[in-house]
């Protein structure tokens, strides 16, 4: 028997981990921590619904925190099994589980130094060393082989175009001539993005587990560029600084790359833009590595004219010169995470920049519910940091455009060419993106959709 149980990521964006188990083995593909609201971040420390000993092995989609952040606590409850990546996602969860280790032990003796959690002493969900230990348990593979994480499960990569290494997972269970075929999505990235490759075509399945973070919402169809030009040119007239929230790798090179280009182009003038994060330099080398994963020539790596590492860009990893920051006027671009501004770095300088008018923030990606990003995006006058009312007199601008996640009809486009799956199982969004995802695909397509409870078990079987 195969059974499927969704232990994350079940009617909500985060905490992906989804419990596969067939005669021969118990496989977790991807194992996020979960963000945002209270009582989901709660859930990260209750027992996860499954006994992490009895778990073989654990396969990765991709390295955001919420599809690997709660490996090292699976590793501090017991499990010792392989965890399958593709390599650009191994290198990736090294510097962000290290980041994510440390942001929390840092919340974690703030808030006991400050005294304003709840919670006495404040913890850290795990440390250092944990991740030490789970880093050891990575194994990778290539996108486009198959490879076998435990008994009769069989997996192989296709590019998913979300982010560096990000990849669906097309699994076989191998019980007879005839393989129950599962695909999961990951998330899916956009079409034509600057620098990333568009996602691969979805291989046929019996099974499909969706993402559906932006199932009910499009991009604007106005080009990234002008947009971003925008945004530049509004925040260079109010004289003040430009925060943007975002994910170190990738999506900061992304950043970086696109206002190179405005420069180039005369559409704005040089300005500084600091990476501030403590692996800041870390990432741009693991950018440079993975070249076959992004459009960027070695041209534009390399050399003096390096894109990633030219003149007006100022890597801070450092916490010192990351305080320098705080005495730069504007015209000049912060760039820091965690993206949904749940933690990290961008909790400092939104504390001194958002009661500026001056100033602009600039929310990128996915803002999940109950995070500091949404919060903003739905014009909170008062965002609480470190336990303090921090006054949002600053602009804030949204370039969604920015975003790694496809927009709705790119979704749909992605799954264009997929036959019908016996029953496809839609993840990874709030209800109103879910709901809107799998009412489409139901009425325009005849499809049998469900969206998955947390906790909710399914029987899979081949269809003959
Ligand atoms: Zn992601």
């Amino acid at each position: 028997m195969v059974q499927l149980t969704f232990h994350g990521a079940a009617e909500t964006v985060t905490g992906s981990r989804y419990l596969l188990e067939t005669d021969s083995a118990r496989v977790l593909v991807d194992c996020g921590l979960f963000q945002g609201l209270k009582e989901l971040r709660e859930r990260n420390w209750n027992r996860p619904g499954f006994d992490p000993t009895t778990v073989d092995a654990v396969v990765l989609t991709h390295a955001h925190i919420d599809h690997i952040g709660y490996l090292p606590r699976l590793v501090k409850l017991g499990f010792r099994g392989p965890v399958w990546s593709t390599p650009a996602t191994a290198d990736l969860a090294d510097i962000l589980l290290r980041d994510s280790a440390r942001t929390q032990e840092s919340d974690a003796e703030y808030a006991n130094k400050k005294g304003f959690s709840k919670h006495r002493p404040a913890l850290p969900l795990y440390e250092d060393r944990d991740v030490e230990q789970t880093l050891r348990l990575f194994k990778t593979c290539d996108r486009g082989q198959w490879f076998n994480p435990a008994g009769d499960v069989f997996c192989r990569y296709t590019e998913a175009g979300h982010l560096l290494g990000s990849s669906s997972i097309e699994t076989e269970i191998r019980q007879g001539p005839n393989p129950l075929r599962i695909l999961f999505s990951g998330d899916v990235g956009r079409y034509k993005a600057p620098l990333y490759h568009d996602p691969a075509p979805p291989p046929p399945c019996d099974y499909l587990i969706c993402e559906s973070t932006y199932g009910d919402r499009e991009h604007p169809p106005v080009a990234i560029l002008d947009q971003l030009c925008d945004v530049v040119l509004a925040s260079i007239r109010r004289g003040g600084v430009m925060v943007v929230a975002s994910f170190a790798v990738g999506r900061a090179q992304q950043l970086i790359y696109l206002l190179r280009v405005l420069i180039q182009q005369g559409r704005i003038p040089e300005l500084p833009v600091f990476i501030d994060s403590p692996m800041a330099s870390s990432a741009t080398k693991i950018f440079c590595e993975y070249s076959d994963e992004h459009d960027l020539s070695e041209a534009q790596l390399t050399g003096p004219d390096c894109i990633l590492d030219a003149r007006n860009v100022k890597l801070t990893p450092s916490a010192q010169e990351s305080k320098r920051i705080n005495s730069v006027t504007g015209p000049a671009v912060i760039i820091a995470s965690s993206g949904m501004m749940t933690g990290g770095r961008i909790l400092h300088h939104l504390k001194r920049r958002l009661p500026d008018p001056r100033n602009t923030v600039v929310l990128g990606g996915y803002m999940a519910q109950g995070t500091r990003g949404r919060d903003l995006k739905d014009a909170a006058r008062f965002i609480r940091i470190h336990g303090e009312d921090v006054p949002v007199r600053a602009h804030v601008a949204e370039i969604s455009a920015i975003s790694g996640h496809a927009g709705r009809s790119e979704l749909l486009r992605w799954l264009q060419p997929l036959p019908a799956p016996t029953k496809t199982f839609i993840t990874h969004g709030e209800m109103t993106g879910a709901t809107a995802l799998a009412e489409t695909l139901h009425r325009d397509r005849g499809w049998d959709v469900v969206i998955p409870k947390q906790g909710q078990t399914f029987v899979l079987e081949k269809r003959s």
